[in-house]
């Protein structure tokens, strides 16, 4: 019977989905998007307020989150110089996969030959930003205070905080023992607290995209079709073909197992168009869903949804041969090499959070003589691409995490293979045991006596 019942969240969601792209076509399409009651009180009240409030509840547990199981990772690792291996590996594979899904990307749109013949006065303006020297990325990866990188949700820094902090607990041995309890119990509420939100996810998914959706500029999307087409194309040949191929041959693990699963998360990350929000359903998946061990995904997951974003790099390689063939600028083999290797880096020092890519767009424009107000021209339809790139970008986090687990023998092979392997049945997740209630009640009120 819970087979039909745990499915439920997942076809909820994509349900969501579907029912929201249909109200905000209908919307957009109608025009009622532009009636004043509609944009006030439904798309930019109803549907923005809920949508804010799921990605709000999503990026407060992110902090905790890798917090704590960060520090149950490295002191359950058994052997700490693995850490040093999974932080190599998995930063050498983030870095492949992102040079890979430039490159395609710009072989891709060069045989195209998109933007060419374009009418480049745009109306739309768009500003850069100059790129942190590299020296600054890895020097702000050491946080002066860990509370106000946390705060700030500074990923690396926390992230280097937390295995720092783990390794002297390890140093310090038994007598951090109860501290170590202390995290592991945390991290299992930080757990409880992921699927309590994912619950809600399929209302919250609605709202999101049917607020997007209605939003949409079609017009922009019809008169940027080669540009959007070419783009879509190849965020998808790298989700179906690089990635699933990396996974096979680093891993030997089944790609239709991996993109069956990894569906909710590609859904979470479509949605609130931030790997960074996602972490924590990406987190969840990896380990419960793929049986990737905790020791690993609690540093891959975080450290992919900072250094790693496939999707947006394929962006950055599409928007530049694009605008270059706009404004008729050749930019030749190495003005291309430039690209690849200013996009990679850039993605090192930036965060997944919505609409990152354009600023890292402008970094590279600036390396290459590119201009910058040519962004203008592709900013209309940008929210849907954001949208859609992000869903690559956290596929690549969860595929280089199933790698770097499996090759250090910390993959559970039969959990990875099982079609239902932690499935959210919420009917029984979201359960409070009556007797545990009452017991709980009891110990406070021991404690209470006690005073
Ligand atoms: N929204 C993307 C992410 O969070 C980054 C981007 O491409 O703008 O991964």
């Amino acid at each position: 019977m819970s087979s039909e019942k745990k499915m439920s969240l997942t076809v909820k969601v994509l349900l969501g989905m579907a029912l929201g792209i249909a109200v905000g076509l209908a919307l957009n399409l109608t025009g009622l998007v532009k009636n004043p009651f509609v944009d006030t009180y439904v798309v930019n009240g109803l549907f923005h307020m809920i949508g804010s409030m799921f990605v709000n509840a999503l990026k407060m547990l992110v902090v905790p989150l890798v917090f704590f199981s960060l520090i149950c990772g490295v002191c359950g690792i058994g052997d700490i110089r693995m850490l040093g291996r999974v932080g190599g590996k998995s930063f050498a594979l983030y870095m492949m996969t992102t040079a890979i899904a430039i490159a395609t990307a710009i072989v891709i749109a060069v045989s195209f030959g998109i933007g060419t013949g374009m009418d480049i006065s745009t109306t739309t303006e768009f500003t850069g930003k100059e790129s942190p020297p590299l020296t600054q990325v890895f020097i702000d990866i050491i946080p002066k205070n860990p509370i106000d990188a946390m705060a700030n949700g500074d990923m690396l820094p926390i992230i280097f905080f937390s295995i720092l902090l783990g390794i002297s607990m390890l140093m310090l041995g038994k007598k951090a023992k109860g501290f170590v309890e202390g995290a592991e119990i945390a991290n299992e509420i930080m757990m409880k607290m992921v699927n309590i939100i994912m619950s809600v996810a399929p209302y919250a998914v609605f709202a999101l995209i049917a607020g997007a959706v209605a939003k949409l500029g079609l017009d922009l999307l019809v008169s940027l079709a080669g540009y959007v087409l070419v783009l879509v194309g190849a965020l998808m040949f790298h989700l179906f073909v690089t990635l699933m191929i990396t996974l096979k041959l680093f891993s030997g693990l089944s790609p239709v197992m991996f993109l069956k699963k990894i569906r909710n998360v590609q859904i979470f990350a479509f949605s609130t168009a931030s790997s960074n929000a996602t972490i924590p359903v990406t987190m969840r998946t990896v380990t419960e869903r793929f049986g990737v061990n905790n020791s690993v995904a609690s540093f891959t997951v975080p450290f992919g949804a900072t250094i790693n974003m496939d999707g947006t790099a394929i962006m950055q390689g599409v928007a530049t041969v694009f605008i270059a063939n706009a404004y008729n600028v050749d930019l030749g083999v190495s003005g291309y090499l430039t690209v690849i290797l200013m996009s990679v880096l850039a993605s090192i020092g930036t965060a997944g959070v919505p609409g990152v890519g354009l600023i890292m767009l402008s970094m590279v424009f600036t390396q290459v003589g590119l201009p910058i107000e040519g962004i203008g021209l592709i900013l209309g339809v940008d929210r849907l691409m954001d949208m859609i790139r992000t869903a690559v970008n956290v596929s690549g986090d969860a595929t280089v995490s199933s790698i770097v687990a499996k090759s250090e023998g910390k993959l559970d092979v039969n959990v990875y293979n099982d079609p239902n392997a932690g499935v959210l049945d919420t009917n029984a997740t979201l359960d409070i045991d009556d007797t545990v209630e009452a017991e709980m009640a009891e110990a406070i009120q021991g404690t209470k006596r006690r005073e």
